[in-house]
């Protein structure tokens, strides 16, 4: 495990919020104080690697066969939507689905993964509210279920312990591994991830509990908003959010995959995860990956590099200025630095801003 020492700063007033730029704190509210803090930037645990790989592992896994069928009927169903979609024609209910792609996303993005998966900011309760009916609209696996696979892939990444292991290829790091029963270390080493954060969420707690019947309602809001509001076919409106679903589920997996196995890796040359232009286009600024398994608390992306285009980082930072976001965890410029020098690419620094 290592450990470097990184500046964050705290904010004294709810509503503030910083940047660290060039060497230069840059404040942007009023009456910000700072301390130093220690962050662990590599919780990476190597443990026995010796197992099978790629479509092998399938052939001696038990496949879970109910996964996969609904995997394969839901894009059929995807692949027939998607072709024969009027996108001209129904082209509000296409900018509203675009929207729910923001709102779904956003919910995965700034909700799960940075704030309740790496707890990169604080939140107050109408926040952590909106993010959780994002998340729900995602129509994904609750929130708890979600942050310890995600704990769990951090600190074991490339091990047998990561659920979606990406030495095992592609198609099980993106979406094989949904049809698969879990890996006896994935189990083993879930149960030894600190959760309590989590269980003492009243919000998390609240729609885990009723997560089925919370996503059955957020469903069918999302579904009747375009029939009600102009007029639209509740066919199409269906197929929209389920094309909204399907997207946001690649999105999702590419950074299982796709990060995990190409791209460019300026901050630690010597992990699997990358930055990724394509999987930061397709996520709207989740694709600095290899930043992200570098410095997991950071509540943004790096200023350099791809790292300027991100959605999630924008939206942080109105909700802070509106005081519902605060305690914004930041990596130094100087860390990042440094650690770009010992373990990175420094030809970044050469274009970089820093
Ligand atoms: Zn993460
Ligand atoms: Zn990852």
């Amino acid at each position: 495990m290592l450990i470097d020492t990184a500046v964050s700063f705290r904010l004294n007033n709810d509503s503030e919020i910083y940047e660290a730029n060039n060497n230069q704190i840059k404040k942007i509210n009023k009456n910000i104080t700072c301390e130093k803090m220690k962050t662990v930037s590599n919780e990476t645990e190597t443990i026995v690697t010796n197992d099978i790989s790629t479509w092998s592992y399938f052939l001696k896994n038990d496949i879970k066969w109910k996964n996969a069928v609904i995997l394969v009927v839901l894009h059929i169903i995807a692949i027939y939507g998607f072709i024969t979609f009027p996108y001209i024609e129904r082209y509000k209910t296409v900018l509203y689905m675009q929207f729910m792609i923001i709102f779904s996303g956003f919910g995965v993005t700034c909700g799960a993964h940075r704030f309740w998966s790496h707890r990169s900011f604080s939140a107050k309760l109408p926040l952590r509210i909106l993010l959780a009916t994002c998340f729900i609209s995602a129509s994904q696996v609750p929130v708890s279920a979600w942050v310890r696979e995600h704990r769990v892939h951090h600190k074991f990444s490339e091990t047998n312990a990561d659920p979606h292991d990406s030495r095992r290829g592609f198609f099980f790091s993106h979406c094989g591994w949904l049809m698969l029963d879990k890996h006896p270390a994935v189990l083993q080493k879930s149960k030894t991830i600190n959760m309590s954060d989590i269980e003492a969420d009243p919000v998390v707690t609240f729609t885990d509990r009723y997560f089925k019947f919370l996503k059955l309602i957020v469903m069918f809001t999302t579904v009747a908003i375009p029939v009600y509001c102009w007029n639209e076919s509740w066919y199409y409106a269906v197929m929209s959010q389920f094309l909204k679903f399907i997207y946001n589920s690649h999105s999702t997996w590419c950074l299982n995959s796709v990060a995990h196995m190409w791209g460019y890796k300026p901050y630690n040359r010597s992990i699997a995860s990358a930055d990724n232009s394509f999987v930061h286009l397709v996520t709207y600024g989740e694709g600095c990956h290899n930043y992200h398994h570098t410095f997991p608390s950071d509540y943004s992306t790096p200023e350099i590099g791809i790292g300027g285009f991100d959605v999630t980082t924008k939206l942080i930072h109105f909700f802070a200025k509106i005081g519902w976001a605060y305690n914004l965890k930041k990596s130094s410029t100087s860390l990042v630095e440094r650690t770009i020098r010992s373990r990175g690419d420094a030809n970044i620094l050469s274009s970089a801003l820093i």
